[in-house]
């Protein structure tokens, strides 16, 4: 062997031995996912039915962590500060799209301040009243709110939830103006809602599928374009009437910019195992949650997603003028 090739080896070898170990080496500690939005909301539940099923692929723990607060920009503000070390990850929905056009200045650009791990479940909301509000089907409701705008108030989990983009749609489709009132998350909007605090609450089936079965709410139909599986009788809002009104909740798991592609491709590997887990699958079919199709469950395919939607959302976000610095 000529000693350029040995000198080649050489340090082929060493290259190897120096990232070998590193590569094995992660996950040493629990790993924390980072959810936007109050405990036991529908955020923290996808999160949380994930992390139990990655948390056995990963072999440690994956430790929820609330970080509340304006519409779940507190969270993605400090998620793009964290060390890119594999050890801190982000859950959010189509809020990282939407914060983007509601936010002056958001402290961080979502398509360029993290790296993209994967999609996970997509979930449709449901809009619904307070059990006393005095309308009993859509049209009734149309026909309220139209009337009596000025005393309707309208729960949300803040600008950038979905919550909030549901009620905003909702406001536009019917040329009302309502009063807002934000909580950290739909957990406690639904306590309000409950208690007969607030009148309107538009929310994810992973946390109203129960209320609406239990009938402690008003219920008035699906946000998506189709009737779902979960919620078979329940009319769209489209078919009542409100044309091209459609949300869809769709979930991105991100970490912070600079964290090592090999953690992303094992995290990835964790999220898609968690989606194929019977019991994840069981339970997201329960909540009414489908399981992403495999084209959004790529790095790259949440990338494209996210600068999709923040391309959707934009405009239509500009055009009814709500904005916060
Ligand atoms: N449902 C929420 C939203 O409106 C957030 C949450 O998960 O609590 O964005």
């Amino acid at each position: 062997m000529n000693t350029r090739l040995q000198v080649l080896l050489t340090g082929l070898a060493l290259l190897c031995a120096s990232t070998a170990p590193a590569q094995q080496a992660w996950p040493t500690r629990p790993i924390t996912l980072v959810v936007p939005f109050a405990a036991g909301g529908p955020t923290d539940v996808v999160a949380r039915t994930l992390a139990g099923s990655m948390s056995k692929t990963l072999g440690q723990t994956v430790v929820i962590e609330q970080k509340l607060g304006a519409g779940g920009t507190v969270a993605g503000a400090y998620v793009a500060r964290s060390a890119p070390d594999g050890y801190t990850f982000f859950i959010h929905h189509n809020g990282m799209a939407t914060s983007a056009a509601l936010y002056r200045k958001l402290s961080y650009n979502p398509l360029t301040d993290f790296e993209f791990v994967s999609q996970a479940v997509d979930v449709p909301m449901t809009l619904l009243a307070r059990k006393d509000f005095p309308a009993n089907n859509m049209q009734e409701m149309i026909a309220y709110v139209k009337a009596n705008q000025s005393k309707i108030n309208l729960a949300n989990a803040g600008l950038g939830a979905v919550s909030q983009l549901c009620g905003m749609l909702l406001e536009r489709a019917l040329g009302v103006k309502l009063t807002a009132v934000p909580f950290q998350g739909t957990a406690p909007a639904m306590n309000a809602l409950l208690g007969g605090q607030v009148d309107i609450l538009c929310d994810q089936t992973t946390q109203t599928i129960p209320q609406i079965k239990a009938g402690n709410v008003k219920f008035y139909g699906v946000t998506t374009r189709n009737r779902i599986r979960a919620l078979p009788d329940a009319p769209t809002l489209q078919e009542s009437g409100l044309r091209d009104f459609e949300v869809l909740v769709w979930h991105g798991i991100y970490a912070p910019k600079g964290t090592p592609r090999f953690i992303i491709e094992r995290m990835n590997a964790a999220v898609i195992a968690a989606l194929k887990d019977p019991d994840v699958v069981r339970r997201m079919a329960d909540l009414g949650a489908e399981i992403a199709p495999d084209s959004k469950l790529s790095p790259e395919g949440l990338q494209t997603w996210l600068k999709a939607e923040i391309d959707k959302w934009g405009p239509i976000i500009r055009s009814v003028g709500t904005f916060a610095d």
